[in-house]
């Protein structure tokens, strides 16, 4: 395993869109190993392959049951292919550096994608985990959580970011 770097806003690479996988080897088991300590070292509950400059559809996201019980599981060539219920919750990002805000999601997805054998997995997820999958599937269309935001709201942070960016110089 090893840690990788994970790109920010406005990285170009984010903006891409990640390409199936398909083949199945011990490098793309590599590539999820890395992809978990990455998110769990951050730390995060969610990383897509694009943030570490990948453009693979990979997500890992967190299912841990409590902190010392770290597992995560691993989705590649994930879709949603459904969606009820909306809510609104708060969302931050590893690549969208110190801001958070509310997003509007699906309640519950469907999901289809695949494991490390490429055979097909399909679930059911609601909530918290829904909204995790969510924001790393949008991260493989090289799409960001403030896409969802107004424009200006995406505007402020531009300008907060451009100062925050100004001062690290
Ligand atoms: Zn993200």
């Amino acid at each position: 395993m090893a840690l990788r770097k994970i790109l920010t806003y406005p990285e170009p690479v984010l903006r891409q869109k990640a390409k199936k996988i398909t083949v199945f080897d011990e490098e793309l088991k590599q590539l999820a190993a890395d992809l978990g300590q990455t998110m769990y070292d951050a730390p995060g509950v969610g990383l897509a392959a694009n943030q570490i400059g990948v453009l693979k559809q990979i997500i890992v996201v967190d299912v841990s049951k409590s902190e010392e019980d770290k597992k995560f599981i691993t989705l590649i060539n994930p879709v949603i292919s459904e969606g009820e219920g909306s809510v609104t919750g708060e969302e931050g990002c590893l690549s969208v550096i110190e801001y958070e805000a509310k997003v509007k999601r699906f309640q519950k997805i469907h999901v289809t994608a695949q494991d490390f054998d490429g055979e097909p997995i399909t679930f059911d997820a609601e909530d918290r985990f829904a909204r995790i999958i969510q924001h790393e599937v949008d991260h493989l269309h090289g799409k960001l959580f403030i896409d969802h935001l107004s424009a200006l709201k995406r505007g402020l942070y531009k300008k907060k970011l451009k100062k925050i960016l100004k001062n690290r110089l």
